[in-house]
């Protein structure tokens, strides 16, 4: 016999199935020995009392065992000798429409400019130790794309037509923990990722795919209105429809297609720093205790947003018990970004701390005369006008931090009162900080929405807005500041034929999951496109 139930225990009833047995058992008027097995479903915190309960939906098995993989499988065939689709990025996106490419029959070739997922980390480590960005195996490029080295986080809040539990399912298939399919926020870590995405690449490879690393699309090869595949910096070019998974940070891409007359168009983004807490901070105040999270309680979240002088502030993919990481994409800038290892076990707990910005906000004064000093002459209507914003505030950036990797920074409540702070306190930031004016430097535009944005968020949640925390700057690589205009039905450019904008780069997705969920959509076009 097979029963589910909605549990509400206590965290250290959760964490042990020898506990929610017995408790189960009592609760539910069983025999313990006849539990055979459990299944945790769904789990989610309820952290809004001073006493902390753990939601569970649990699958109990009653005398008999599970027969079935906690996960749901995909079968992958084999597609050698298949029509071929280029698929250029091995980004959640890229990676997640070469897999959808095969489950359809067709054989995927990704063209990626950056290296392995392994090799990839020894170039992560020089930009923390020898403050040196390789631009073509960073943060942002390489096997896994942006979201290899990251936190992992599996959530989305896209409404968007898409099926995250299959993502999920393939990420489980692939070497993820059965966890992310029952955490209300899942999430995979740093230290688990890079096996999980290997494995991708040997399904894609088994099947009959091709991958090719260190391989940079140079050019569309375009005939009439179609695309019919790609040069690249090797020489080799690479025949077949392309599906753009390029990711927000391929800047060369974007001059590229603006240079050549393929539509885009200029979009929002948010902008901002990072801020980091002690993580027993973050502890106390969400877990409404002194001593912190205890043994059995992860640590902590938060989630912030307010409206503010018509713009949203808000907290961005947050970190807990994670690291504040040097996210350049390339010389003469400095980017942060936040990660976690599957533990997050960190001292410390970051997340983004972002402002709404539209393209034509860049006219208002304080923003204007922030891109004068560039030497830019604020056009709104200029498709790449956002991105040009983003590389003037990372420059600003990287020049306040001694043109280094070291992070201008300041302590959150001598931000919010105009001060400079005179010391900085420790962080998880490894190339180091910079003491430094953010709220003199940084637009006001920006500036002034993030204090007021804190100021609420201190009296929404008392401990939060504090000297112990830190702005680390700056947060601007929050989404695409363009979009690759695309049909809606065919996912087509929208005057090119065979080319299909996809993910994060090409202004549709926000996260792994959502730029995943793209990836399989633009591989169904792909697939539909050339079977008709
Ligand atoms: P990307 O992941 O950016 O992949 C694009 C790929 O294209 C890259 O591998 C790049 O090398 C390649 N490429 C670019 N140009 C070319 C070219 N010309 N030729 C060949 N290849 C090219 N999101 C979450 O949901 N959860 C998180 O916890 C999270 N944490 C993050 C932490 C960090 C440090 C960063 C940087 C991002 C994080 N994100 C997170 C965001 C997430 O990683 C992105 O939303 C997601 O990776 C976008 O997927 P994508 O495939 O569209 O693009």
């Amino acid at each position: 016999m097979i029963e589910e139930y909605q549990l509400r225990v206590l965290p250290e009833t959760a964490a042990n199935e020898q506990a929610l047995r017995r408790y189960i058992a009592c609760e539910k008027g069983k025999d313990e020995r006849t539990l055979t097995a459990i299944r945790v479903l769904k789990r989610s915190i309820d952290a809004r009392q001073r006493t902390i309960f753990v939601n569970l939906k649990v699958r109990v098995y009653v005398n008999e065992q599970p027969e079935d993989d906690e996960f749901v499988r995909t079968a992958y065939r084999n597609v050698e000798g298949r029509p071929q689709v280029v698929v250029v990025g091995a980004g959640p996106g890229g990676l997640f429409a070469a897999l959808r490419l095969i489950e359809a029959g067709y054989r995927p070739v990704i063209v990626e400019r950056g290296k392995n997922v392994r090799d990839r980390k020894l170039d992560l480590a020089k930009i923390s130790r020898e403050h040196k960005v390789d631009s073509e195996s960073n943060y942002s490029f390489g096997e896994g794309g942006a979201g290899a080295y990251s936190d992992g986080k599996l959530y989305t809040r896209s409404k968007k037509r898409g099926n995250a539990g299959k993502i999920l399912n393939v990420f489980c298939q692939h070497g993820a923990s059965v966890s992310i399919l029952q955490d209300a926020h899942p999430h995979i870590g740093t230290d688990k990722l890079p096996r999980v995405i290997e494995n991708m690449r040997k399904t894609i490879l088994d099947c009959g795919g091709e991958v090719h690393f260190e391989t940079r699309m140079d050019a569309l090869l375009i005939e009439k209105d179609r695309v019919v595949g790609i040069e690249t910096n090797t020489g080799k070019t690479f025949r077949g429809p392309v599906i753009l998974a390029t990711g927000h940070s391929a800047r060369d891409v974007y001059r590229w297609l603006h240079a050549h007359g393929v539509e885009i168009e200029s979009k929002g983004l948010a902008v901002g720093v990072r801020l980091e807490h002690p993580s027993l901070l973050i502890d106390q105040i969400q877990y409404h205790n002194r001593n912190g999270r205890g043994k059995y309680l992860p640590a902590a979240e938060y989630s912030f947003v307010q409206q503010v002088e018509g713009r949203g502030v808000y907290s961005f993919c947050m970190c807990p018990g994670g690291f504040v990481v040097p996210a350049a994409s390339g010389p003469r800038q400095t980017v942060v970004n936040g990660m976690s290892p599957s533990n997050r076990g960190s001292k410390w707990s970051n997340s983004g701390m972002v402002v709404e910005l539209h393209p034509e906000d860049l006219e208002e004064k304080s923003l204007a005369d922030f891109m004068a000093v560039s030497g830019w002459q604020p056009d709104v209507r200029h498709p790449l006008a956002m991105m040009f914003f983003q590389e003037a505030l990372e420059e600003q950036n990287w020049q306040q931090g001694n043109c280094r990797q070291t992070a201008p920074a300041q302590r959150m409540a001598d931000f919010v009162n105009g001060r400079l702070s005179y010391d900085l306190p420790a962080s998880s930031y490894a190339p180091g900080l910079v003491s430094s004016p953010l709220h003199f430097w940084m637009p006001k535009f920006i500036t002034a929405r993030l204090a007021e944005g804190f100021r609420r968020f201190g009296k929404a949640s008392r401990g939060f807005l504090t000297n112990e925390a830190v702005m680390i700057g700056v947060e601007s690589r929050t989404s695409a500041p363009i979009r690759i205009s695309r049909d809606g039905e065919t996912l087509q450019h929208v005057r090119l034929k065979g080319l299909f904008p996809c993910g994060e780069g090409a202004g549709y997705a926000g996260g792994i999951v959502s730029a995943a969920m793209d990836g399989e959509r633009c591989a169904e076009a792909a697939a539909a496109y050339l079977g008709g």
